[in-house]
């Protein structure tokens, strides 16, 4: 390509990758390779990682016991075998105050990748073996034999994401070598509006392109990373609030007032204070009830926060008004448990209770569609068989979801339509941490229940090595014998051959033999639902004592007797996972257990931290931290998008900003009709998605 000096040139960020300086058509495959097919893919090839060479020591000042970074030419290498079969790839490297013998064990292969004459950065450990040995953990190479270093000027050296064939040092010096032609092609009009950008405490685009590949200092790269981060969240909140806003604006709610007859004689009633979060979320809820719009709110808090009786306050302040109120549950054993605890926190208070599910027998089922189509049920509580067609109530005013996360799209839908202006509460007994409440339940307001009410007994937890097992189980005998129950989880149901893991199937057989005098069950994901309906049953009334299972009985059912969760292959299972496990048991006034047996060291941090707490909130950000958000949510969640720049652990505060902001521009046009350069940008990031989503 030649142009006449001096002729700026703007270059189209779709033009191929090979009209860029430096790129031939063997290069074009190369990053083909990486996935980058246009100018702009490689403007936004941003590095994963930066090494601060401000923070380098001199080779002459390292001491054994050192953690080291230095830069310095490999003067000799090679790879030495060991006795033991290990090959070690050596480099002796230079700077100007000495020489330092650096050593990758196992890692000959990098007698390939690294150079004599060589500039590198090397960071590591300093260990004391036959004198000074650095040991790196990271290396980057910053130049070849003869080859200028400019970096030697610099102190932050990018570094990027490559590829066999294609190093980072050469993605480097690509990019380098086009990124102020890159630039200018980026419009100098940016799509977030400049106040916005100023709120948000971020750079304007092109400046915070130009700071991730060739930052000033770290504080920079980071700047213009967030700038990048906050234009992802900010343009998926626009979607949440754009259904946020059909939800709750298009279709007017209603105005309850506030009458306070049955609540207060509720508030009379209760054997307890309600505590400080139950106060502040009743509050919350209270203020969407009284406004004209629909209120679609998530209530968040772990098993026994305290969420029915907040749910049953909010019910009956839609009754005080003349409407009614449904609670909906996944299961049927659930809507049973709920209606229970209904009733028996109203006491004598003058509300009728109505159960609907799938157990009821023909006549029953008939009087209460009937008590629910004529009004006489008050509160109706059932699992899905609420949203049939079939039942039609009088006057819905508020409907409350548990654990809405179990029911399917159809029924969400369904569920939507069912009361055309009831407000909906949703509840999660799932903590989550706040970034991801804030991006996958943006469309709605949160509210959490983070106290626990007072008096409930601490579970004992402990980590157990697989070879105690014997011992634990003499444990969960003894407690058996003293009138109480346990849980015995296995992670699968059938033993595999490649995973060497006890199933809940064999372990069960096992179990028989190990205590014959013992009545065992056996529950699991393959069986039958009403089969599984009927275990679960026989356990909650105490007609079982030791009741063996796979991950089925996760969330749901609450047996006071059982004092004893004992998991196997802890290791096997996410943090939150256990959560909801250890959840099923302390709800009695006997002292409870959860005993992890675990074989092998990997797991033991994260099981610690599991241990050493019970705040479900906690456990969920150390879960998040360890294995990422998405393995957290898992399939559950699969379908939403993830982010590219967006870091969830540190962007918190930001992804709150992006939400006010995007609520703020839907609220003033929903349509976005007045604002065309964040319109026509969400159409290109979403496309189809953002219409699914819409329906979603
Ligand atoms: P969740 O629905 O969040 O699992 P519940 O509402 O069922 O929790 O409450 C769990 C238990 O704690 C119930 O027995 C309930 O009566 C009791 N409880 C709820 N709030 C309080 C409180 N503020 N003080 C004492 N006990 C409470
Ligand atoms: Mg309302």
């Amino acid at each position: 390509m030649s142009r006449a000096p001096d002729t700026p040139t703007y270059p189209d960020l779709e033009k191929p990758v090979q009209f860029l300086k430096g790129v031939g058509p063997k290069r074009a495959d190369l990053l083909k390779k990486l996935g980058l097919l246009t100018a702009r893919d490689v403007l936004y090839h941003v590095p994963h990682r930066y090494e601060d060479a401000s923070t380098l020591q001199k080779i002459a000042s390292l001491e054994p016991g050192m953690e080291a970074s230095v830069v310095g030419r490999v003067v000799s290498k090679g790879v030495l075998p060991t006795r033991r079969g290990l090959r070690i790839f050596q480099a002796v490297v230079r700077d100007d105050t000495g020489l330092v013998e650096c050593s990758w064990p196992g890692q000959p292969y990098l007698d390939r990748v690294i150079a004599k004459g060589d500039l590198l950065i090397l960071r590591g450990p300093v260990k004391f073996f036959h004198g000074r040995q650095l040991q790196p953990r990271e290396f980057v190479t910053l130049a070849r034999e003869g080859e200028a270093a400019e970096e030697e000027g610099g102190t932050i050296f990018p570094v990027y994401p490559a590829t066999e064939g294609l190093t980072h040092r050469q993605v480097r010096n690509l990019i380098a070598e086009n990124l102020d032609d890159l630039l200018r092609g980026v419009p100098a009009e940016d799509v977030l509006e400049p106040e916005m950008i100023e709120r948000a405490g971020v750079p304007p685009l092109a400046r915070a392109i130009e700071a991730m590949h060739r930052p000033q200092s770290l504080v920079d790269a980071e700047n213009g990373r967030r700038r990048l981060a906050f234009e992802e969240m900010f343009f998926l909140q626009i979607l949440h609030a754009q259904s946020r806003h059909r939800a709750t604006v298009e279709r007017p709610g209603i105005a309850f007032e506030r009458k306070d007859f049955l609540v207060r004689k509720l508030f009379k009633a209760l054997p307890f204070e309600l505590t400080g979060a139950q106060t502040r979320v009743l509050r919350e809820i209270g203020a969407d009830m009284a406004s004209t719009r629909r209120m679609n709110r998530m209530l968040q808090g772990d098993v026994g926060s305290g969420k029915t009786v907040v749910a049953l306050f909010a019910m009956l302040r839609a009754l005080e008004n003349g409407y009614q109120a449904a609670l909906m549950a996944p299961t049927e054993i659930l809507a049973e448990q709920h209606a229970r605890t209904l009733l028996k926190l109203l006491g004598d208070l003058p509300v009728g209770v109505t159960l609907l599910t799938g157990r009821l027998g023909a006549r029953q089922w008939r009087e209460a569609v009937y008590r629910i189509a004529s009004g006489g049920a008050g509160i109706a509580v059932g699992t899905h068989a609420l949203i049939q067609d079939a039942v039609q109530f009088d006057r819905l005013g508020l409907v409350v979801v548990d654990e809405q996360h179990r029911f399917g799209v159809k029924q969400r839908m369904a569920l939507s339509d069912m009361g055309k202006d009831a407000d909906v509460l949703v509840m999660s007994a799932t903590p989550i941490p706040r970034s991801l409440a804030l991006t996958f339940y943006g469309d709605l307001d949160v509210s959490v229940l983070d106290e626990r009410p007072p008096g409930r007994q601490p579970v004992r937890t402990a980590l157990r090595d697989q070879s105690a097992l014997p011992k634990v189980l003499a444990f969960v005998r003894e407690q058996v014998q003293r009138g109480r129950q346990a849980y015995l989880v296995y992670p699968l149901v059938e033993e595999s051959e490649k995973v060497e893991l006890k199933s809940a199937t064999e372990e069960y057989e096992r179990l028989r033999e190990v205590f014959p005098d013992l009545r065992l069950a056996l529950i699991h994901g393959q069986m039958p639902g009403d089969e599984k309906d009927r275990v679960m049953r026989a356990f909650s009334a105490g007609e079982t004592d030791v009741l063996v299972s796979t991950t089925v009985i996760e969330v749901g059912i609450d047996v006071p007797n059982a004092t004893v969760m004992l998991i196997e292959h802890a290791e096997r299972f996410g943090l939150s996972q256990l959560h909801q496990l250890r959840g099923r048991v302390g709800r009695g006034s006997d002292e409870s257990y959860c005993i992890l047996l675990t074989s092998g060291p990997e797991a033991a941090e994260r099981l610690r931290i599991f241990a050493a707490t019970e705040d479900g909130f906690k456990i969920a950000e150390a879960d998040m931290r360890l294995r990422g958000y998405g393995d957290l949510f898992g399939a559950r969640q699969s379908g939403l998008p993830t982010f590219r720049f967006a870091d969830l652990e540190k962007d918190v505060e930001l992804l709150r900003i992006a939400q006010g902001e995007a609520r703020r521009i839907v609220e003033l046009d929903p349509d976005l009709a007045r604002h065309d350069r964040i319109r026509t940008a969400l159409e290109a990031r979403f496309g189809e998605r953002a219409r699914l989503f819409h329906v979603g």
